[in-house]
């Protein structure tokens, strides 16, 4: 049975150089805040990665503040900055982003049927508000893969004396990201989805913001993220950062096309928009993702239905919705994310399932889909 894993969206394995640096510190007893040798040594691998998170993102005036995860950063984030009177985050943005900014009565941003942030609506909300927005719009989505105007979004924002924030957590090490040429006040990363192993993520604040602390404690972290830090975790995340690979679109682009033209009722979400190169999202009515996955699975094939869920239950795709895409459509969704490792043999593999999938949906036995 094969073992091909299509879900780099999820978590991707860690890199070999992020081992060694994980390796590196594992097996040493060091605390960053002891003021002794071993200590101080652990200051120096934090600090040091730290600087290789402003190098890789060309941040160099921001604070960087380690966190446990992607989700901590955000929630942060979107919990942290008291001079925003109300907060303003797009519909698809991950729960990470929608549930701590549902807890502050957020306003969603719609977007279009493509899954683009619509500006025009940004524009009216801010314009309807009085005091400052903050605005959290991801750089790309995890489960389509679209990328986000986020200049132009700054610039909305900017002009309404607002705050932005930047989920850049799926587009790291898949498309360029610039902290400065992004122009956001604040951006989220995390290790695990660059090869840097679970366990340690950031967010980068502008260079004058403050944000209020949410874990209270020993201060660490500037005194904005108690805890202390996971020095392992963030080495290897300061060394997968710079280990990033050029992430190339022939092999997802070779996927899709061999869906559209073997099934030209399949549908290839936001297939002509600017995404991720390795993402794709596709929906092949008539057929529930969760049994299109099982049988994924018992081929060998790990993909998923788009966003991850602890609870292991799939639900239908807010993001899919969000874009318009009728319920009975978007529980069709997979979401196919590709990896530096993965082949064209892999891709052929996964069609030889898809296309089994989608005979069984032209056969009139098969069972109608639940609406
Ligand atoms: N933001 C996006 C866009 C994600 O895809 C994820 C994880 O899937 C997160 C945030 C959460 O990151 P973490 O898994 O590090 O908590």
């Amino acid at each position: 049975m094969a073992d091909i894993y299509l879900d780099h969206n999820a978590t991707t394995p860690a890199h070999p150089i992020a081992i060694a640096a994980m390796q590196g510190v594992l097996g040493k007893a060091a605390n960053p805040s002891s003021t002794h040798r071993a200590g101080q040594a652990a200051r120096h691998t934090v600090d040091n990665a730290r600087r290789q998170v402003r190098t890789a993102l060309n941040a160099e005036h921001a604070q960087v503040i380690f966190t446990a995860s992607g989700t901590e950063a955000n929630n942060l984030a979107l919990h942290g900055l008291p001079q925003a009177d109300y907060l303003a985050v797009s519909a698809i943005e991950h729960p990470s982003v929608i549930l701590p900014a549902q807890q502050r009565d957020a306003i969603l941003i719609p977007v279009n049927d493509q899954g683009i942030v619509d500006i025009t609506a940004l524009e009216r909300i801010l314009q309807a508000h009085e005091g400052k927005a903050l605005v959290s719009v991801m750089l790309a989505n995890n489960e389509t893969g679209v990328i986000q105007p986020i200049a132009e979004i700054a610039a909305c924002v900017y002009a309404h004396q607002g705050f932005l924030h930047c989920d850049a957590v799926q587009a790291l090490g898949k498309i360029p990201v610039d902290f400065t040429e992004l122009n956001v006040d604040m951006l989220t990363i995390s290790g695990h989805k660059i090869g840097a192993g679970q366990g340690a993520a950031a967010l980068l604040i502008k260079q004058g913001l403050h944000l209020r602390a949410q874990l209270l404690g020993g201060g660490q972290e500037s005194g904005y993220r108690a805890g202390t830090e996971n020095v392992a975790a963030i080495a290897a995340l300061g060394a997968a950062i710079n280990a990033l690979p050029t992430a190339d679109s022939t092999l997802r682009d070779n996927l899709e096309q061999a869906i559209a033209a073997y099934a030209p009722d399949a549908i290839i979400c936001s297939r002509d928009t600017a995404r991720l190169p390795n993402t794709s999202c596709i929906i092949l009515p008539g057929m529930p993702s969760e049994t299109q996955l099982i049988n994924f699975d018992l081929a060998g094939i790990a993909v998923s239905s788009g966003s991850a869920c602890s609870s292991g239950k799939v639900s239908t795709s807010h993001v899919l919705l969000a874009m318009g895409i009728p319920e009975a459509i978007a529980q069709g969704a997979i979401r196919v994310s590709l990896g530096s490792d993965t082949t064209q043999a892999d891709i052929d593999a996964f069609l030889e399932v898809w296309k089994k999938n989608y005979s069984k949906t032209q056969t009139s036995t098969y069972p109608a889909h639940a609406a």
